[in-house]
C-alpha cells in the first residue's frame, strides 16, 4: 500500500489493464495523490469481473485468516504479508465504501447482497473518476519504443504515451474474448523479464472413465449438471501433501467443477502434470460418523474419483 504523500510526477502513472487489479491499483495511486491513467485494450473495463458477477461474485471468505492464506499454497508466505495489509475484512469494508452491502453465504464465502458485479463496478468507476483517474479504452499496449514511450494500438492507429511509472495489470490468459489473452508475455520475455509460465487455476477437470475420459453414460444421463452439496474431498498427492475440505461441487458432462474442486485445483493440476492423472476420495456423508450409520446397508461411503488432463 502507498502512503498518502502526493507523488511529484510530471506524467501520469499508466495503469495498463482495467480489470479489478488495475482498478484497485488506480484507486490506491489516486488516493496517494498521483495522476493516473488507465489503459485497456477493450472498449470498457472490467469485462471478466462482470462475468464473475454471473456466478454471484464471491468477493472473499469469512474463514480464519490462517486458513484463508493457506489457499495460496507455495505463495502463502508472500501473499500472507500483503493480506496483513489488506485482508478479508478490508475487502468487505471496501465494498461497503462503494455502497455495496455483503453477506456471508452458507459456505462461508462473502458476496455482494445482490450477488451482482455491475452495481459494484459502476460505483467503483464513479469513485475513480471523482478521484481524477482518466481512462483510455481500445488502447492495446504493445511495449515501449526506443525512446521509452509506451506504444498502443488504437482505432486511430499506433500511438505513443509517456509515463513516469507503469503498472502492468494485464490479467491471465483465460477467456481471451474478455481481454486477457496473455499476449503480454511475448512483450516482456524478450526484455529479460523473469516470467512464471501461465497455468490454469480455479478450473474444472475431466474424469477418467472406464472407456477413457468422462463419466459412464448412466452417470452422465442422471447426474450431469447436478450439485453435490455438503460433501468432502480428500486428496494426497505423490509428494504426500494432503488436502481435506468440505463443500460443494457440480458434476459436468465430462467431469467436475465448482468451489470445492477449485479449492483443490492447483494441487490436482500439479499432480496431473507430474503423473498424468490424479485421484481424490469423495465422502458423500461427511457429517455422519461411522457409528451413526444405520444398520441397513448404504452405498459405499467413500468413492474414488480419477481425473485426467
Ligand atoms: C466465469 C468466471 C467466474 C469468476 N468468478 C469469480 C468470483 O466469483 N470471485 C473472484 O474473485 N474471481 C472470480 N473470477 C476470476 C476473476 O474474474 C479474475 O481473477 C479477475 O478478473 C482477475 O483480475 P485482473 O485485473 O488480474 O485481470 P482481468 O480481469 O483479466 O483484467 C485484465 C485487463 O487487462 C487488459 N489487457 C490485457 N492485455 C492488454 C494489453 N496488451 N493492452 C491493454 N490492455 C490489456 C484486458 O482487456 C483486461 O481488461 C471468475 C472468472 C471467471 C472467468
Amino acid at each position: 500500500m502507498m502512503d498518502s504523500q502526493a507523488l511529484d510526477l510530471p506524467e501520469p502513472v499508466a495503469v495498463i489493464g482495467g480489470g479489478p487489479a488495475g482498478l484497485m491499483a488506480a484507486q490506491v495511486l489516486a488516493a496517494g495523490g498521483a495522476p493516473v491513467r488507465v489503459y485497456d485494450a477493450m472498449a470498457s473495463v472490467g469485462r471478466k469481473f462482470l462475468l464473475a458477477g454471473r456466478g454471484g461474485l464471491n468477493l472473499t471468505h469469512s474463514e480464519p485468516a490462517a486458513q484463508f492464506v493457506a489457499r495460496y499454497g507455495p505463495q502463502a508466505e508472500a501473499i500472507g504479508r500483503w493480506l496483513r495489509e489488506f485482508g478479508q475484512q478490508d475487502v468487505t469494508r471496501w465494498a461497503q465504501s462503494l455502497g455495496i452491502e455483503t453477506f456471508v453465504g452458507s459456505s462461508g464465502r462473502i458476496f455482494p447482497r445482490d450477488m451482482k458485479a455491475a452495481p459494484l463496478l459502476r460505483a467503483w468507476l464513479q469513485v475513480l473518476r471523482r478521484a481524477g483517474v482518466q481512462f483510455s479504452m481500445r488502447h492495446r499496449w504493445q511495449g515501449w519504443d526506443a525512446d521509452g514511450q509506451l506504444i498502443f494500438d488504437t482505432p486511430a492507429g499506433s500511438q505513443s504515451a509517456g509515463a513516469r511509472v507503469v503498472v502492468l495489470a494485464l490479467g491471465g490468459a483465460s477467456w481471451a474474448r474478455l481481454g486477457s489473452d496473455g499476449r503480454w508475455m511475448d512483450l516482456l520475455a524478450p526484455l529479460g523479464v523473469c516470467l512464471a509460465p501461465l497455468q490454469p487455476a480455479n478450473c474444472g477437470f475431466d474424469v477418467a472413465g472406464a472407456q477413457g475420459k468422462g463419466w459412464s453414460d448412466y452417470f452422465r444421463k442422471h447426474h450431469a449438471g447436478q450439485p453435490f452439496k455438503s460433501v468432502a474431498i480428500s486428496f494426497t498427492d505423490a509428494k504426500g501433501q494432503r488436502f481435506d475440505r468440505k463443500g460443494e461441487f457440480v458434476a459436468t458432462e465430462t467431469g467436475v467443477e465448482g468451489s470445492l474442486i477449485y479449492a483443490a485445483s492447483a494441487l490436482l493440476r500439479d499432480e496431473i502434470s507430474r503423473c498424468g492423472s490424479a485421484t481424490f476420495a469423495l465422502d458423500l456423508l461427511p457429517d455422519r460418523s461411522l457409528d451413526l450409520t444405520p444398520q441397513k446397508p448404504l452405498a459405499p461411503r467413500w468413492h474414488q474419483v480419477g481425473l485426467v488432463a
